[in-house]
């Protein structure tokens, strides 16, 4: 897209890949900021319906982090001659992920259950672009910014459908290399990870398994899920994201079941966010069930809102290299428990956010 190829993917310091641009090199002829979704507003569609949804295969429940309504929706296009795009866990060793292209319903397992690390889109958004110029159909499934970039990069050809997810934010790829190269002391080399373990418990696990053994961390209460989904380690664009609102991005939104109705691991909630993504939908053969979108406004936490800044971040990612892992997992990595003025502290902000 660059006439004079100043702009390169690079690992910025937290470990995020960004676009650099060599001032040397630039003619500032502002094609960029054409194509570039920082500049140009793509959240565009709003939300029609909303519904909970589960896959009816037992088999496809087992393996997706809710209730596998990604992977229905790929069978259709892929049943179709369509394509489909989405983040694949490529090196469980150093946690490796990437967008990846498939074509045939029996590599969908390459893509299901979430990553909560950046996935890198470096050379796959070309290989898109290829696709819909050739007249072919294809599915993106990404984070809602990533959404943002490839429809702008297409310039919203008709021939790509867009799916997103309520986002918290992504993990650095670096923090994750460095987390399981720590690991790697107690259970070897690592051969599988997984950050949505299922295992007929409530609950959300984090397993990670090697040569030597394994480890299953329940409810994210330590190590880099700890981290994860206690915003430490997000993206810096993450903690002031633009994409924490009802303007949808997609034509449909996945997320964990999030209705105020109680927690179930085989259940999402999904919101149709334009007419073909309604269509979709209410034409797959699941289990499918409308609810209202206030009930998901009300409590799906990053819908609206982006994440909180943790204020142990910055000193994190300046020192978490240089110390010595013990001490950096008792000061960072695990739940403390809480001390009564904190929980004070917590309940009287509840009473004030009521009354306001
Ligand atoms: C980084 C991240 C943050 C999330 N935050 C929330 C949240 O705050 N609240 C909420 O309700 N749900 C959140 N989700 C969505 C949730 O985890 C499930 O993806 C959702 O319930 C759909 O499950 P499924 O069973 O239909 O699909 P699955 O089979 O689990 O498929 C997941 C899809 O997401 C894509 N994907 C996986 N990892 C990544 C990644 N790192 N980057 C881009 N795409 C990816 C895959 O390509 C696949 O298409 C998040 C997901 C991710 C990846
Ligand atoms: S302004 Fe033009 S030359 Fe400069 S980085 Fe952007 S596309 Fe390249
Ligand atoms: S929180 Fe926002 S900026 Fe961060 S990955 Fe998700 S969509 Fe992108």
């Amino acid at each position: 897209m660059c006439p004079t190829k100043a702009i390169s993917l690079k690992e910025d310091v937290k470990g995020f890949i960004r676009p650099f641009v060599d001032d040397s090199k630039c003619i500032d002829c502002n094609k960029c900021i054409k194509f570039c979704h920082e500049y140009n507003k793509r959240n565009t569609n709003y939300i029609h319906n909303a519904y909970l949804a589960s896959s009816k295969s037992k088999e496809i429940l087992e393996h997706s982090s809710s209730g596998g309504v990604f992977s229905e929706l790929a069978r259709v296009f892929l049943d179709n001659g369509g394509y489909v795009c989405g983040a694949s866990l490529i090196e469980p060793s150093v946690g490796t992920v990437k967008h990846i292209v498939i074509d045939n319903v029996d590599d969908i397992y390459k893509l299901r259950k979430s990553k909560y690390v950046e996935s890198s889109l470096v050379d796959i958004l070309p290989a898109c672009l290829e696709l819909v110029k050739a007249g072919k159909v294809l599915m993106f499934v990404g984070t809602p910014c990533q959404c943002a970039a490839i429809r702008n990069f297409l310039c919203d050809d008709e021939k790509l459908f867009v799916v997103d997810f309520i986002c918290h934010g992504t993990g650095s790829p670096k923090v994750l290399k460095w987390y399981l190269s720590q690991e790697k002391t107690h259970i070897g080399k690592i051969h599988t990870l997984d950050f949505r373990y299922k295992n007929n418990e409530s609950g959300s696990y984090f397993y990670i398994s090697g040569d030597k053994g394994s480890k299953l961390i329940k409810n994210y209460s330590e190590g880099y899920p700890y981290a994860f989904a206690t915003a430490l380690i997000v993206a810096d664009d993450c903690l002031n994201c633009k994409y924490a609102t009802v303007e949808r991005v997609s034509d449909i939104t996945l997320a964990d079941k999030c209705d105020g109705t109680g927690l179930d691991f085989d259940k999402s909630t999904i919101l149709a966010n334009s007419k073909r993504g309604v269509q979709l939908l209410e034409s797959l053969v699941i289990e499918l069930k409308q609810v209202s979108i206030a009930s998901i406004l009300e409590n799906a936490w990053h819908l609206t809102s982006p994440n909180e800044p943790n204020l142990n971040r910055d000193k994190f990612f300046k020192s978490y290299t240089t110390l010595d892992y013990t001490k950096i997992y008792k000061t960072y990595l695990v739940m403390k428990p809480m001390t009564i003025w904190r929980r004070a502290a917590l309940k009287l902000k509840a009473i004030v956010k009521q009354l306001i």
